[in-house]
């Protein structure tokens, strides 16, 4: 899960938002609920104590609830109000004190009521010594049962009713992590589903290199973006494609008019340098010129060629071979060349494997990767020619000691005209177009190339191709 994805930003506010919105709606109702569940109470209170009011009269004892020949539910509120009520005069003390429960004792003796004591109406709260909070109401008691001037004051205890909210408030809070992770979760599921046409997209799209620009994204998903960033990306691969088509084509045709004046101008050189009578300062300047114009020849050829490789012109005509005979022949050649410079050749496990491919196309990847061995190499070196056959491939290492390749170059020795550090390169001939037609030639026998080196110490090039099935 990486958290910096769209994915887990859609789910996770997705979650956040659904979690907030709970959580409003949840205070609000709360606010409501205990609202209403407080004036039902203090309703019940209210009526309750009117039906106490109304059956109290002065007795022996002081104040005494009359309850004989009530209806049995009237009875039983009475009974239930009997422990906590208490009768003052306007002033607020106590008559009757023998009438009163355990809680409203206690509370008067702590003083805890006295402020509600003072209440000739309305409503009040007090705590009583355990805890329990009661809620009173205050009532004036009328003229006519002769209880003139006196108040009565009934309480009753709010714990059912806490309890009740307390539940409602702690499920809520319990209920909310448990929402967000849902919330989150479906979220995270949705974005999924929602971002995963882009996932395509982006997977076709990494798949496209300039060799396969032609290729067009196509989807099912009939969502208006979709569809846009799909149509948008293909025609801009369209416009890329035309683009590289028209590089290639441009590079070929210039190969190809540059070669007849080249051909002409060594034709002409070469007739020149036949004269017997040309001064010696002239003859040198011509010999130069036909070293040029050689060298000019074999680049404008490599291009001419890799271009037409490249616009899929070139024809390799694919069949068994074994790559043994074909390389010990080519390493045999260019030992007379290494020699030159007493380089040394080693052919270690020359590989007897048959690949399916084009003789003349093997040889010259390989005559390449050989040719800048030798001319990379110090003098009076070595370099080794490995191979391997294993299930599936064969393998080939050509391993020089010489001036090896920086690491900052490694990522563009293939690409076309590309010179590692230039200042070497001036003094080896070349054209920067030798590995990137091995590349080429390389993978279009469904073969891969790699290179390992480090400046001063040497490079190596791994060839694999995959063997011909049995
Ligand atoms: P070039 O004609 O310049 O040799 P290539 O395409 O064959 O062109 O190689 C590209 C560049 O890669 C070279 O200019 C050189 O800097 C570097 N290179 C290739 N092979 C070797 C090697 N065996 N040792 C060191 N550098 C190499």
């Amino acid at each position: 899960m990486n958290i910096r994805s769209l994915r887990f930003k859609l789910g996770w506010n997705h979650g956040l938002i659904i979690s907030v919105v709970f959580v409003c709606i949840g205070l609000i109702r709360y606010q409501t609920v205990s609202y209403r569940a407080r004036s039902s109470f203090d309703q019940d209170l209210q009526s309750d104590a009117g039906l106490l009011a109304s059956h109290l009269k002065p007795g022996s004892n002081g104040i005494e609830v009359d309850d004989n020949g009530l209806p049995v539910h009237e009875t039983l509120t009475l009974e239930s109000l009997r422990r906590y009520f208490v009768v003052t005069d306007t002033r607020g003390n106590v008559l009757g004190q023998n009438t009163m429960g355990r809680y409203i004792e206690e509370m008067v003796s702590r003083k805890a009521l006295d402020k509600i004591l003072r209440q000739k109406g309305g409503f009040g709260q007090a705590v009583a010594a355990d805890g329990t909070i009661f809620r009173f109401v205050n009532l004036p008691l009328s003229a006519d049962d002769g209880l003139s001037s006196l108040v009565l004051h009934v309480g009753r205890p709010m714990d059912a009713l806490q309890t009740t909210m307390e539940e409602y408030y702690l499920n809520y809070v319990i209920s909310v992590p448990l929402i967000l992770f849902i919330s989150v979760l479906v979220g995270w599921f949705l974005a999924g589903r929602a971002l995963r046409p882009f996932e395509y997209v982006t997977q076709t799209a990494k798949q496209i290199t300039s060799k396969n620009l032609n290729t067009q994204i196509f989807t099912k998903s009939t969502e208006v973006e979709i569809q846009e960033l799909v149509q948008s990306f293909n025609a801009m691969a369209a416009r890329l494609n035309r683009s590289f088509q028209q590089i290639r084509k441009f590079n070929a045709d210039v190969a190809h008019e540059l070669r007849t004046p080249l051909s002409i101008m060594q034709g002409e050189n070469e007739i020149a340098l036949r004269s017997k009578s040309l001064p010696e300062e002239i003859r040198s300047v011509l010999s130069s010129n036909l070293e040029e114009l050689g060298r000019l020849t074999r680049i404008v050829n490599d291009l001419l060629t890799l271009s037409e490789a490249e616009a899929g012109h070139q024809v390799i005509v694919k069949r068994p071979i074994n790559l043994k005979p074909l390389l010990q022949d080519l390493v045999e050649q260019m030992r007379v060349l290494a020699m030159d410079r007493n380089i040394q050749i080693e052919f270690v496990n020359p590989p007897n494997a048959l690949i399916q491919g084009d003789a003349l196309w093997i040889r010259r990847a390989f005559l390449n990767l050989l040719d800048n061995a030798i001319k990379y190499s110090k003098e009076q070196s070595k370099i080794v020619v490995e191979g391997l056959v294993d299930d599936h491939t064969v393998r080939l290492w050509i391993q020089d000691s010489g001036i090896g390749i920086p690491a900052e170059d490694i990522p563009y020795i293939f690409d076309r005209l590309y010179r590692a550090d230039p200042a070497r390169s001036k003094v080896t001939p070349g054209s920067g177009l030798g590995l990137a037609l091995v590349k080429w030639i390389v993978e279009a026998h469904d073969g891969e190339i790699k290179v390992s080196s480090h400046p001063d110490r040497g490079s190596n090039f791994e060839v694999v191709f995959p063997l011909l099935a049995a």
